[in-house]
């Protein structure tokens, strides 16, 4: 590891005023793939990337990207949560968009090496937490479409507060009928750039109506329930919970999957299931979904106050936030800050 020390340091922010991603610290880390091999990985301080106009991110989109978060806890230990899982998508992206494996081991040392230095980005207030971009872009200098033969890995830091409205101001979500986010055998299933290009005209078209997200259906029926803007999405039915089950197109949270274990583990049933939006609304009118809330690292669980289907609005929980969702969000925070001993294996304390 090679490290370039920066002159000079920047203040740190106030930890209650954080937004979400406007403010980097001060080192990064970057590795860069050629001729076949990774090489040598390099901490130095944060800059702008160089790049050739024809450099083949720019042009073709092979691009991928990984959220994870650090946190302090109230001991004032720094906690890595699930971030092996991370590396691990990291490398099923890559294999979908045809760019290099990386080694999960080393570059969880290589990262852990980046919080160290910058343990004291680590913000400790309530819904606060230090954000890691890993990224991979490809680097190559040609115009013509092939899988390019340089790329350049790079992590970010990003001290963040609540990321969306925060867990007590429940979103306003439209169920898009339009657009669609991911088709199966697409890659829906990858966290790539495109993915994300694709979808934003949608959530801006929905925002100028006043809501805060779209509920994407699925691109062959347009019936099947599939995610919420960038997270996944739960419902409580019947007190039990159910979320869209993976069907390739859905992009495979690690959040989703802590949650389905945490609350299996303390005595809630939690199906995954394919979910048809017309099943939702007669359940609804039923009486009997009392919660939906969206769940991911950047957002952790946002609770949905209303669902716009057409001209129907459910209203779940009179538009506040629920008592599963609360019990999720506390339970994760639990973990996350070892107020709970770890039986999962997710956690890794620095410095330990
Ligand atoms: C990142 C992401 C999620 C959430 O995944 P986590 O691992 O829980 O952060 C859900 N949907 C999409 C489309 C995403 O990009």
């Amino acid at each position: 590891m090679k490290f370039i020390k920066a002159t000079q340091l920047k203040d740190k922010p106030d930890a209650t005023k954080l937004k979400f991603g406007q403010l980097f610290t001060d080192y990064m880390l970057e590795m860069n793939y050629e001729n076949g091999q990774w090489g040598e990985p390099v901490i130095s301080p944060y800059h702008d990337l160089v790049l050739a106009p024809e450099s083949m991110i720019l042009h073709y989109g092979q691009g991928i990207f990984e959220g994870a978060k650090a946190f302090r806890n109230d001991e004032g230990k720094i906690i890595l949560f699930r971030l092996m899982d991370n590396l691990k998508r990291l490398n099923l992206s890559a294999e979908r968009m045809c760019m290099p494996q990386m080694d999960t081991d080393k570059v969880m040392g290589y990262i852990l090496e980046l919080i160290d230095i910058e343990r004291d980005w680590v913000p400790s207030s309530p819904e606060t937490s230090l954000y890691l971009r890993p990224t991979m872009i490809a680097t190559e200098k040609a115009v013509g479409v092939h899988a390019s033969n340089s790329y350049k890995f790079f992590v970010i830091l990003s001290p963040v507060g609540p990321y969306i409205n925060g867990f007590n101001n429940p979103a306003k979500i439209y169920v898009e009928d339009t657009y669609t986010r991911a088709a199966v055998g697409g890659t829906g299933e990858a966290k790539c750039v495109g993915n994300y290009a694709g979808s934003i005209l949608a959530a801006h078209k929905a925002k100028a109506k006043g809501y805060n997200e779209v509920l994407w259906l699925d691109a062959k029926d347009r019936q099947y329930i599939e995610e919420v803007g960038a997270m996944n999405v739960m419902f409580v039915v019947d007190g039990e919970i159910i979320t869209p089950t993976l069907t390739g197109s859905i992009l495979r949270g690690i959040t989703r999957d802590s949650i389905i274990k945490m609350m299996r583990d303390i005595g809630y049933t939690v199906r995954e299931e394919r979910i048809n939006i017309n099943d939702l609304i007669k359940w609804y009118d039923e009486g009997r979904v009392t919660e939906m809330f969206g769940c991911g690292t950047a957002a952790v669980v946002s609770p949905v106050g209303t669902l716009t289907y057409k001209d129907k609005v459910c209203v779940f929980n009179n538009g506040k936030s629920g008592p599963v969702a609360r019990v999720a969000f506390d339970r994760l925070d639990d973990i996350r800050k070892l107020r709970v001993p770890d039986k999962y294996g997710w956690i890794t304390v620095l410095g330990k």
